[in-house]
């Protein structure tokens, strides 16, 4: 599965899709740009996100609150006292580790039983914040460096994932600020101004995308861990004592999401999590069989009342909701909904990427497709012309006018035919459309399936159609 991993991110370079950031210098570790193709997926999945969180539910709506906030509201968060890993250092490789990486990459190579009691000790130690049971662990299990095998640590340490920054030019202690671990806490300061200026009744949600930043001790897997991301996170705050409810509900309904596009229902599933965040009464997380195996993509978190009760001591503003069905005053609680951008980029195109054997007797071939849902895919219709000549290039052109309004299109003419829809089938493209010398005659093309290479004679007129319908 590593190679296919490799292949996949080897394809996402070759198409268009994702570049290392500063690539001429080398590239910055765990950064990354996106392509031409690579921005439009990544916009779709977005779309596709903020479109049923926020037009699909009357009771939702959308914001996009600042990466740098004031410095208190992450004192409040708890961010600067707790959002930390546990982090050790091998004294002979120079090389850093996470301490909960290191004990999983160990366990793998454990019997099942052997691994379920070592991490179930793991997860004790970590809840405990037990650092030097940590490190003890590490020691009894003669867990080695992967690098140099040698069992040489360090002391297990913290290590605080935010990045900071000077705002202004006066560099004194109060001018340091953070960018942005998570969108969340945008979320919350707003709370009132939502509430009020949209005159939201509980319960409602807030939503957003954006970016967010983690200095994460070792970042690694392409974009699966990245130093900086993009979040979709939605906040949905409810009435106190409801949020086992909302939390069941939106758990069922996140992962309904996930299967709307079509994606293999057997390679999700649901894991509880065993260490609970300081701000947390139940939290699970939604992972995906990547070709690195079962990983979070997406988080639901029951954050309680914990975060707005933080900003109303911190601000000393108070930030209460009256609900008028109980004639009483609250602070919500909160169910949280976080998904990262990138991260289900990569899912998408894992569960896309495909290798095929097209060999007959006759003949060795192959190709390499994306089966990217339509809805998702970078362009949704390919046109090309039989030939330069005999005013095919001008047909073609003419549908391009009529369909490029509605959804993205691209144009061609170059190469033979068969050539041209492989690169097609390469960045994923559901429909291409072939304007022959038939055309001219009777108004029909052929138009090819991506993904099962069938071909059918369709009238012109109706191709646009066609593709608004597979799309919608
Ligand atoms: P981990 O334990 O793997 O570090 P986390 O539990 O801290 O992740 P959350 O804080 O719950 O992650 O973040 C919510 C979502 O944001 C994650 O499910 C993931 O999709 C995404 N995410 C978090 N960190 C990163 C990162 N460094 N790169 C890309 N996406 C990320």
């Amino acid at each position: 599965d590593q190679n296919i991993f490799q292949a996949i991110i080897s394809h996402c370079k070759e198409y268009g899709f994702i570049f290392q950031s500063s690539e001429i210098y080398d590239g910055l570790s765990a950064v990354y740009d996106y392509g031409q193709n690579g921005a439009q997926l990544k916009k779709n999945i977005r779309d596709y996100w903020w479109k049923s969180m926020t037009q699909l539910h009357e009771n939702i709506v959308g914001i996009d609150a600042a990466i740098f906030m004031h410095p208190t509201t992450w004192k409040a968060s708890g961010h600067v006292d707790n959002f930390s890993d546990p982090m050790i250092d091998n004294k002979d490789s120079n090389k850093r580790y996470r301490v909960d990486h290191l004990i999983e990459g160990h366990a793998e190579k454990l019997s099942e039983a052997d691994a379920a009691a070592l991490l179930a000790t793991m997860d004790k130690l970590l809840a405990d914040n037990d650092f030097a049971g940590l490190k003890q662990l590490i020691e009894d299990n003669k867990i080695a460096c992967s690098v140099s095998g040698t069992v040489n640590w360090t002391d297990v340490r913290q290590f605080n994932l935010m990045f900071s920054t000077q705002l202004g030019s006066v560099t004194d202690e109060a001018s340091e600020i953070y960018l942005r671990p998570e969108t969340a806490q945008g979320i919350f300061v707003n709370f009132l101004n939502v509430q009020k200026t949209g005159r939201m009744k509980v319960p409602f949600g807030i939503a957003q995308v954006g970016k967010a930043f983690r200095n994460e001790i070792v970042a690694r897997q392409f974009i699966f861990r990245m130093r900086e991301f993009e979040q979709m996170e939605m906040q949905f705050f409810v009435r106190p004592g409801t949020q086992k409810e909302w939390y069941e509900k939106w758990k069922e309904e996140r992962m309904q999401w996930h299967l709307s596009l079509g994606i293999d229902p057997s390679k999700y599933r649901f894991k509880d999590h065993v260490k609970l965040a300081h701000y947390a009464d139940a939290a699970v997380d939604i992972e995906f069989d990547f070709p690195i195996g079962f990983k979070e993509v997406e988080g639901i978190h029951s954050r309680t009342d914990f975060d707005l009760t933080q900003h109303q001591q911190f601000s000393r503003k108070k930030i209460q909701y009256f609900d008028t069905e109980i004639n009483q005053n609250y602070v919500p609680y909160v169910i949280e909904t976080s998904i990262g951008l990138d991260r289900m980029f990569l899912l998408v195109i894992c569960s896309a990427y495909a290798e095929e054997d097209l060999s007959t007797p006759e003949k060795q071939d192959s190709r390499v497709v994306l089966r990217l849902p339509a809805k998702l895919a970078p362009t949704k219709l390919a046109i090309f012309p039989l030939t330069k000549k005999d005013g095919l290039p001008e047909l073609a052109q003419q549908l391009m006018t009529e369909c490029k309004p509605h959804f993205y299109c691209f144009y061609e003419e170059k190469d033979a035919i068969g050539k041209r829809y492989r690169r097609q089938d390469a960045v994923g493209t559901p429909f291409c459309v072939t304007i022959d010398h038939q055309t001219k005659e009777d108004g029909t093309v052929t138009i090819r399936y991506r993904d099962t290479m069938e071909q059918e004679r369709i009238p012109m007129s109706e191709v646009k159609n066609l593709v608004l319908n597979k799309i919608a």
